[in-house]
């Protein structure tokens, strides 16, 4: 801002979906506008989220609450046409809890905003390069999906990940860290994971705000795999897993996930049982 000039063999992006870098670069994105905005708020649940991120599947777009530190506190993304997502956002807080409760019920309880409302429109976008010269693409610069299936943050991790990996290797041969070689083993394994990820939230998303019978089937669908998954943790785990990782190696930068010393959620009340 100030015209300062810095000079850098390699510059990695993650400003996000507007990046003027990306822009600079000349590189363009193929778009898909959902027509549809998410509002997101805060909410207090009147009963324990338990640590569990739940999804109801409405006729308007899938609303989501996910768990917040506090144990009756949850993050809301809820999915709606953009003017009703507005006036959501802008009406009085007592027309909102009623919204929201009359849309959502079970299993959270009474349930009340807290803080502030937001509200953006949903879209996809996928850069048709992830890299240029002397530059490489992270996160929301290279890819937007749809938020239904809460993979964004993963792809964006996978993208550090694989750059860290293909920048630790460049330095060992000895290479410039803008070595466009180099950038393009990093740009070849991400925009696959990426295409994979975008393809597949936008079929999930076209799937439920499609007609009620389709929305029906695939919302038990998603209740089996789920019923399957808790019954069998292994099954869970492997999905885990997939979601994490993705296509194509693990990134050494994840290979020992801290997550994977940590117990399971309900160790502690095994022990309290004994
Ligand atoms: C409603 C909604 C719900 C979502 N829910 C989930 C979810 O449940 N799980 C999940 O995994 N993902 C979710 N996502 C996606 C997730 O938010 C993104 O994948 C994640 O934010 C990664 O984005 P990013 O860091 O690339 O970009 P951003 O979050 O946009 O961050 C870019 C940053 O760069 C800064 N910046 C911009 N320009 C410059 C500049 N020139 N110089 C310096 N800094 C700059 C910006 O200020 C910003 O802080 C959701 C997205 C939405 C819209």
């Amino acid at each position: 801002a100030d015209g300062a000039q810095i000079r850098a063999a390699l510059l990695v992006d993650g400003s996000g979906a507007q990046s003027v870098w990306r822009q600079r670069a000349g590189i363009s994105c193929l778009h898909h506008d959902y027509d549809c905005a998410a509002l997101t708020a805060e909410i207090a649940l009147g009963a324990p989220h338990g640590q569990v991120a739940r999804q109801v599947f409405l006729p308007d777009g899938p609303l989501a609450l996910l768990p917040l530190p506090k144990p009756d506190w949850a993050a809301l993304v809820w999915s709606l046409p953009a003017r009703k997502a507005q006036a959501l956002a802008a009406c009085d807080e007592s027309v909102f809890n009623a919204e929201l409760n009359a849309a959502a019920r079970e299993p959270f309880g009474q349930m009340h905003l807290i803080g502030a409302r937001a509200h953006q429109p949903l879209k996809a976008q996928i850069a048709e390069a992830f890299i240029g010269p002397r530059l490489a693409l992270v996160g929301e610069a290279a890819h937007v999906i749809h938020p239904l299936a809460g993979q964004g943050m993963n792809l964006t991790l996978r993208d550090i990940g694989a750059l860290v990996d293909t920048l630790t290797e460049t330095r060992r041969l000895g290479l410039d860290y803008g070595d466009a070689t180099m950038l393009e083993n990093y740009a070849r394994l991400r925009r696959a994971d990426a295409l994979a990820g975008a393809f597949g939230t936008h079929a999930l998303a076209e799937i439920f705000s499609g007609p009620t019978p389709a929305r029906a089937l695939a919302a038990a669908g998603m209740r089996g795999v789920g019923f399957i998954a808790n019954t069998y943790p292994k099954l869970k785990d492997a999905f885990r897993r997939q979601a994490d990782q993705g296509l194509g190696p693990l990134s050494g930068l994840f290979a020992a996930s801290p997550l994977d010393d940590m117990p399971p959620p309900d160790a502690a009340d095994t022990k309290k049982q004994r």
